[in-house]
């Protein structure tokens, strides 16, 4: 199996994968810490290539089932 990394796009094979991180309700896979890093910084920017369209409403400023 192979996972999309989000923020530099590289195809990795998922037991490669440097990191993982799950945003959203969706599981993301990094080929390095710096592409975690760099999502952790901004991860709608990045998610928002992952989600479907039915997802991204406009408006998202609020997450109602935000919970820490
Ligand atoms: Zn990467």
């Amino acid at each position: 199996m192979t996972v999309e990394d989000p923020v530099c796009r590289n195809t990795i094979p998922l037991e490669n994968a440097h990191a993982s991180q799950e945003y959203g309700g969706w599981a993301y896979f990094f080929c390095s810490s710096r592409c975690h890093a760099d999502f952790k910084l901004n991860p709608e920017r990045y998610a928002d290539a992952r989600i479907p369209a039915a997802f991204s409403a406009p408006g998202d400023a609020s997450h109602p089932s935000r919970k820490a």
